[in-house]
């Protein structure tokens, strides 16, 4: 009997059925004995819609304010899901980042986690009860809510799993774990069975949209194990989905895992350059000026 964290993203609650679909999920772990937190992002499109109201209301708006209205996306989908599970039998509540506490910095909009009070989430979970925690937001130390930048769920996720002592973060999203290179592009593209936190990252910080990049960072500090798996397989057959774990956890090592495109980059040659100290440095400090980034020089 193990202590897990689910955590489902807006594709994957973007309507009553599929809420009812990731209820399914998550009574199939109750089910066979496991002590469950879940968290969950906002239907899809939500939060997107709740920025460009934002965004109407004035351009220029208080970060505070915008916290207040895009974290409520999330607090619709923990309720609704606790409802369904509530109707399916299973004792569940949903619980909002302020009544954890998940605790952030000052960062209104892009704010940190500065801590998590895991105390009364874990005496819910040790009782059975499932805990439907709201992702994306906490409380920051003005006492309004902050939310963690697009994306946040995740990190919110893996802070849990950690402040929890979960075994594992199982991260259910729209594609059935990480492929060796981008499906859409390449038929030949495989799901990895397990991956490092170092090599996860280095995916990410090309562009691979899996994870929020912080999400894998704070699962390499703490060690927290992160399944990425679908919400879409049969919730009484779910696929193995990839394993993101420590690297001395996998035993077949790859020189190369995958590959991932990335379309924002371009190669330029500049021919003819003197030999002289200073030429490169010019051309370094005019791109600079320009705010072009230099990811690979090639002399
Ligand atoms: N709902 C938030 C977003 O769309 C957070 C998340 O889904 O992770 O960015
Ligand atoms: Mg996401």
């Amino acid at each position: 009997m193990a202590r897990i964290v689910m955590k489902f993203g807006g594709t994957s609650v973007a309507d009553i059925d599929r809420i009812r679909n990731v209820a399914r999920h998550v009574k199939r772990e109750a089910d066979s004995g496991h002590e469950v937190a879940v968290v969950v992002s906002a239907m899809a499109g939500k939060t997107n819609e709740l920025v460009e109201l934002t965004r109407a209301a004035s351009p220029m708006h208080d970060a505070r304010e915008y916290d207040a209205i895009v974290a409520s996306g999330e607090l619709v989908t923990a309720g609704l899901l606790a409802i369904v599970l509530q109707s399916m039998g299973v004792d569940a509540r949903s619980w909002q980042g302020w009544q954890i506490p998940l605790k952030t910095d000052m960062a209104h909009g892009k704010a940190r986690i500065a801590d998590i009070e895991g105390e009364a989430l874990g005496e819910a979970i040790d009782n059975g009860e499932i805990a439907i925690c709201a992702g994306f937001q906490g409380i920051a130390p003005d006492g309004r809510i902050a939310t963690l930048g697009r994306g946040g769920s995740d990190t919110s996720a893996v802070a849990l799993a950690a402040a929890v002592g979960a075994e594992r973060c199982d991260i259910y999203t729209d594609v059935d774990g990480v492929y060796t290179t981008d499906p859409r592009l390449a038929k030949q593209a495989r799901r990895i069975g397990k991956i490092s936190f170092e090599e996860m990252l280095e995916m990410a910080s090309v562009g691979a949209k899996v994870l929020q990049t912080r999400s894998v960072e704070l699962a390499m500090a703490y060690k927290v194990p992160v399944r990425v798996l679908s919400s879409f397989d049969p919730p009484d057959a779910p696929g193995p989905g990839t394993l993101i774990c420590d690297e001395d956890d996998i035993v077949e090592k790859n020189i190369v895992t995958t590959v991932t495109p990335d379309f924002n980059e371009a190669s330029v040659t500049i021919l003819a350059v003197p030999d002289e100290p200073g030429r490169a440095a010019g051309i370094f400090n005019a791109l600079a000026a320009s705010n072009i980034n230099i990811d690979m020089i090639v002399i």
